[in-house]
């Protein structure tokens, strides 16, 4: 059976109606025959079965031991840091998730945990930073929003005989584009509001754990701490992973084509997209991403000024000007003033985020369109795109 079949065939037909999609059971307790007897289920935080259905679902769509399934992408990443304890040390990607590196740098470090943030597109350069109290080592690949691509294989390896545990957010790539317990990691986590939930109406996250022992640690954590998902959500998660592989197939298929276009106009200066042979790992993403390699391109100004980056991004129809990604409709943002306006520029400019740095979701529409879309954005009057300084 071929992996689409077995996970649409993994939403399970209700048992009691026949109904073929879950049910959403929407309750805060269960009624037991006797005081501990019960079906499975007494109190919604600790579990419940429209919840249990996608946590089953995602822990085979990334060939994991279990899933959990929690409030946001953040509480997913929350709960896996609480794995740790004060003296302990983490590695991280330079340019991690901005909400991930606030987590860490002002909760986390108040409590006696040093992150080093490490630049992974060259693994060797965690040797410097590993040492016996290295608990986790916190990758992102594709990273946001320059798409940088670490080896997750090559960190693994590097890992192991410390007993760190490498976690992987594989938000940017999704299950269908890279599978990281494959390359050796032991923990995967989302944000579900992206391209697993895929239609930009749902915020939501997951961890997935490769063993036992770490999945009966998360469930402690998930159900002491309390930041689960909720039943309807979960059902609007599930929704969205049964078209999950359509979704990131064509958005791939549109984003190389954009990312292509993208190279051939004067206006533009660098584009980033891991499926360009250009781009500096692309062999690496080509190894580990089964060929796909997402719908988030992004590209610079010859005239790299806010003003430009400005006037692009307002005159687009098909893009929305908006935060987040992995949706059906195209999206279109600004980091510098958007999603990484709380980084000083200096440090902005360090990490490859330059002012005319512009970020796109690539959604499902006909790439035509999308094309169209940007040419004219990128050719309208008074063209400050254009010009060069
Ligand atoms: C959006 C995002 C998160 C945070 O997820 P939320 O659902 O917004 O809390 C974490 N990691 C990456 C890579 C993201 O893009």
């Amino acid at each position: 059976m071929s992996r689409i079949t077995d996970i649409i065939h993994s939403v399970p037909v209700d048992e009691l109606t026949g109904s073929i999609s879950v049910p959403v059971y929407q309750t805060s307790t269960f009624v037991q025959e006797a005081p501990g007897i019960n079906k499975g289920y007494d109190y919604a935080r600790s579990n419940n079965p429209t919840r249990k259905a996608l946590e089953d679902i995602v822990a085979k769509l990334e060939g994991g031991d279990a899933a959990f399934a929690f409030a946001t992408g953040l509480a997913a990443i929350d709960a896996v840091a609480k794995l740790l304890k004060t003296g302990d040390e983490i590695i991280a990607v330079d340019d991690i998730y901005g909400g991930a590196y606030r987590l860490f740098t002002q909760i986390y470090e108040k409590f006696g945990i040093k992150v080093h943030y490490v630049d992974t597109t060259d693994a060797e350069n965690i040797l410097e930073f590993i040492n016996d109290k290295t608990k986790l080592i916190w990758i992102e690949s594709p990273t946001n929003p320059t798409l940088k691509i670490t080896d997750i294989q090559k960190i693994a390896e590097i890992a192991k005989p410390f007993g760190a545990l490498v976690v992987v957010d594989n938000t940017f790539a999704s299950p269908v584009a890279q599978l990281p317990f494959e390359l050796g990691a032991d923990i995967v986590i989302h944000s579900a509001t992206k391209y697993i939930g895929g239609h930009s109406d749902l915020v939501a996250g997951l961890v997935v754990t490769k063993t036992k022992e770490l999945s009966e640690k998360i469930k402690f954590i998930q159900n002491a701490t309390g930041g689960i998902l909720g039943p309807w959500d979960c059902f609007l998660a599930i929704r969205g992973i049964e078209t999950l592989e359509l979704r990131v197939r064509q958005q791939s298929e549109n984003a190389i084509k954009i990312a292509e276009f993208l190279t051939t106009r004067h206006e533009v200066d660098k584009v980033y997209y891991p499926g360009l042979l250009t781009h500096k790992n692309h062999e690496i993403a080509k190894k580990q991403q089964n060929g796909l390699y997402g719908g988030v391109v992004s590209f610079s100004l010859k005239n790299d000024t806010v003003e430009a980056a400005n006037q692009l991004v307002t005159s687009t129809k098909f893009f929305k000007l908006a935060e987040s990604l992995g949706g059906v409709k195209s999206l279109i943002a600004h980091p510098a003033q958007m999603t990484h306006a709380s980084i000083p520029r200096e440090k902005r400019l360090e990490s490859g985020i330059q002012d005319s740095l512009i970020r796109i979701s690539c959604g499902i529409e006909d790439v035509e369109d999308l094309i169209q879309d940007l040419e004219k954005a990128l050719t309208i009057k008074e063209n400050l795109v254009l010009k060069e300084n």
